[in-house]
């Protein structure tokens, strides 16, 4: 079967106000696949992400998702045309529950889903959530935090989820739980584009891998390719 690129990078510059920081990126990632993109502190995986969202100042070059052109488009557009962002931050509301961070992700998305049976499948899919749906969000462990914001990315069925660090200071079970829920993910078909500082664990969870270095890209290949490569590894990812 050919390989259909969900999501294309070509040449993608980006800039914090004077500071240049993507010195064009190229990559892609097919549909159904789970690319790892990792790289040492301050590489450019963020602001990759950032880009692909339309959360960056200035960028140029071109993005394209499921055959539109992204880099004209504002962030909310990108987000109804079935792209989530789970950033860094995880951004769980204040004083909304578990239950209304989640309708969030249905909100963001705009997109024509019934309720009942998004939640239903949420909480077939995160348990935790299932036994604090009416928690506050912010009171919910760091992992747990970390679970709803992955669930709300999820709620409304995107075709492409952005996960930046998702295992980042959280504990080893939950790390764990996150791989197992990955896993599925990608056997269900979900098309993921995971930034990682835990290196291994996320080469384990990926089909492919891109790492950057100062804004561009170094190497690229398969996850197990770069699994077994220590000397890259070393030499890229090392933090
Ligand atoms: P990390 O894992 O440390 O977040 P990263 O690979 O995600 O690393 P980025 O966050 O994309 O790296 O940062 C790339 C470069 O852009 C770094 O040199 C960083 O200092 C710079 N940078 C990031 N955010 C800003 C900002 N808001 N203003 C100015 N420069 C920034």
């Amino acid at each position: 079967m050919a390989e259909t690129a969900l999501l294309e990078l070509d040449g993608v510059q980006a800039w914090y106000g004077a500071s240049h920081v993507l010195h064009g990126i190229s990559l892609r990632v097919n549909e159904g696949e789970v690319v790892a993109l990792v790289g040492r502190n301050g590489a450019g995986k963020t602001t990759t992400l950032r880009t692909v969202m339309g959360l960056m100042p200035k960028a140029e070059g071109r993005v394209r998702f499921a055959g539109q052109d992204l880099l004209p488009l504002a962030a909310h557009r990108r987000f109804h045309l079935g792209l989530a962002y789970v950033p860094e931050e995880r951004r769980i509301v204040p004083g909304l529950s578990v239950r209304e961070n989640l309708r969030l992700g249905l909100v963001a998305a705009n997109a024509d889903i019934e309720e009942r049976a998004a939640f239903a499948e949420i909480a077939e899919t995160f348990p935790r959530l299932r036994e604090r749906l009416d928690q506050e969000g912010v009171t919910l462990s760091g992992g747990e935090q970390q679970m709803l914001a992955i669930a709300r990315a999820l709620i409304a069925k995107p075709k492409m989820v952005l996960l930046d660090e998702p295992s980042e200071g959280i504990m080893p079970v939950l790390v764990e739980e996150m791989g197992v829920l990955f896993r599925r993910l990608r056997d269900q078909g979900k098309t993921l584009l995971l930034v990682e500082q835990n290196v291994e664990w996320a080469l384990r969870l990926a089909d492919r891998a891109v790492i950057i270095d100062q804004g561009e890209v170094v190497h690229e290949s398969s996850a197990a390719a770069l699994l077994a490569d220590k000397d890259i590894q070393d030499r890229y990812c090392a933090v």
